[in-house]
């Protein structure tokens, strides 16, 4: 499996939320799914990135992932 460079997926994402004009400012942001915690760059220690099957990108915590689905 190819090691994915979270970080870098992490800013792109920022990037295209911060220049879509139709994402509001308050939602140009990225959040842990199960947890709701807001992510941060620097603070990528612990989060994964997941590809869902609609092709939705999710930054998510490792600890958050084997809650995930599950509510
Ligand atoms: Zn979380």
């Amino acid at each position: 499996m190819a090691e994915i460079n979270v970080k870098r997926l992490f800013k792109n994402k920022l990037r295209r939320l911060s220049n879509d004009w139709t994402v509001r400012t308050e939602d140009q942001k990225i959040c842990c799914p199960v947890c709701g915690e807001e992510l941060k760059e620097d603070h990528l220690d612990g989060v994964e990135y997941v590809k869902t099957k609609r092709q939705t990108e999710i930054f998510i915590h490792t600890e958050c992932v084997g809650k995930w689905g599950k509510c």
